[in-house]
């Protein structure tokens, strides 16, 4: 492999030094510097490459973010001349171009009116910094106990103390102080948690549920709902058709921020610049950004919000306010430049239309996976999807074994030469958006064989 990326690389040393000084950010720590992760050497397309050199299908697309795939010379050329052109201004005194631009940018292919950006350094401190926006827009208003946030159980929103404390999975909590007394969390949109209730009936309940909520609280106490379109790292949890609509109208109802936490499912997931509007009918207040909009390349997030919100605190409403929300690293020319990059690259090769394209195809694929042993239900929305397993799957109740099954076909499957994201039981693939309609045949037949495999087993 002399040609190769990964050729002077010495995989001993580096399984030496991350054994001896890594902390990853989800280690089991009975274990720490013991097991090891795969080594990964290299990227290419829609593929990662190991320490042996072989060639693996990233299905989960990294976090979810590695839209246009690894290895395109665009990006890390915008990256390289952006380096050496201005490396780093201070947000605070100085404007650099590729921000304004890249503002301007987003500003263009958001819904409504959501036509002013912040710029963050990633997805938890873009969803942070909108929930930070929502307390200082409430205090300019003069509404200082208007600070409440509803979100939803098996929601995730980040891992800063506010934003992990909005996380609706028990699992982020473990060992850590982050419950919060302005929070308050309502039912997931997962219709498997309600059986004997049709889809428009589940609806009617959750709405319900959300205005009983308010009441209780009081609605002058409440400042934002925070809401995932689908709830990604949840379980792929695809709400009940009009959801997002019928919660925004009881939002508008009781003047309650709707912020949209688009963080997985921007930049073309769903086939849409944003999935808010176009895939699931509403348009918020606010729409926080990240992954996606760099694929990956390197660190930014950010929300985009209202003028009618901004109007409302600035100029001669501003009442003398000062909005200090202040990162070093906002705006950052280097991570600016690259998304620019990466929205050339979307726009170029039509990616958005490619994505809409091959999304009925995967859904295909995915849902031929039905009759296959264990297989409890199948979720898929544009290039986003999960096989939910169960080892007895027509009872909904997910046990301890259960939660090991996502680990063994994830086993299985990376043997095979595919990784997938697993959930406890639940088996997620988001593969990078440029994966063609032959790769996914060749993700979705590995899948079949790593859910047969694990299945055997359980024998
Ligand atoms: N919001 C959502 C919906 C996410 O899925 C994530 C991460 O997976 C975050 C926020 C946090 O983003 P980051 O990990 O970039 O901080």
């Amino acid at each position: 492999m002399s040609d190769t990326p990964g050729a002077q690389w010495n995989a001993g040393d580096t399984e030496a030094d991350a054994k001896s000084h890594l902390l990853s950010p989800s280690e089991e720590m009975a274990k720490l510097g013991q097991s090891m992760r795969p080594l990964i050497a290299y990227g290419e397309g829609i593929h990662v490459v190991d320490a042996h050199g072989r060639r693996i299908i990233d299905g989960p697309a990294g976090m979810w973010c590695t839209q246009i795939g690894y290895g395109r010379k665009e990006i890390a050329d915008a990256v390289s001349a952006q380096a050496l052109k201005l490396s780093y201004n201070s947000p605070w005194y100085t404007t650099n171009s590729p921000s304004a631009e890249l503002a301007r940018r987003i500003a263009e292919v958001t819904p409504g009116d959501l036509n002013r950006v912040f710029f963050t350094t990633g997805g938890s401190t873009a969803v942070d910094s909108a929930l930070r926006f929502t307390e200082f827009y409430n205090n300019v208003l003069g509404r200082p106990e208007k600070k409440h946030i509803i979100v939803r159980r098996e929601g995730y929103h980040g891992s800063t103390s506010l934003t992990a404390a909005c996380s609706g999975r028990s699992f982020n909590w473990q060992n850590f102080d982050i419950a919060s007394p302005r929070i308050t969390f309502i039912s997931s949109p997962n219709i498997r948690q309600a059986p004997g209730l049709s889809e428009a009936q589940f609806l009617d309940q959750l709405v319900r549920e959300f205005e009983d909520t308010i009441a209780k609280i009081g609605s002058d106490k409440v400042a934002a709902f925070l809401a995932e379109p689908l709830l990604a790292s949840g379980g792929v949890i695809i709400p009940p058709k009009g959801y997002h609509a019928r919660i925004k109208a009881v939002c508008e109802e009781h003047d309650i921020i709707y912020i949209s936490d688009e963080v997985v499912t921007a930049f073309g997931r769903c086939g849409e610049w944003f999935a808010s509007e176009k895939v699931f009918g509403v348009v918020p207040d606010i729409i926080t950004f990240a992954k996606g909009v760099t694929s990956g390349y390197v660190p930014l997030g950010g929300f985009a919000v209202s003028e009618r919100l901004i109007a409302k605190v600035s100029g001669e409403n501003a009442k003398g306010s000062y909005y200090s929300n202040g990162y070093t690293y906002s705006s950052h020319p280097v991570s600016c430049a690259a998304a620019l990059a990466n929205m050339d690259v979307i726009e170029k090769d039509g990616i958005l239309e490619h994505v809409r394209d091959v999304a009925v195809h995967f859904a295909e694929g995915l849902r031929s996976l039905k009759g296959l042993p264990h297989v409890a239900d199948i979720r898929v929305e544009g290039l986003v999807g999960c096989v939910e397993c169960l080892v007895d799957p027509s009872s909904p109740e997910v046990t301890d074994r259960d939660k090991k099954l996502g680990g063994r076909i994830d086993t299985h499957c990376f043997d095979l030469g595919l990784l997938v994201r697993p959930l406890g039981n639940i088996c997620v693939l988001s593969p990078p958006l440029i994966i063609t309609k032959a790769e996914i045949d060749q993700m979705i037949g590995i899948l079949r064989q790593g859910i047969l495999k694990a299945a055997a087993d359980l024998k």
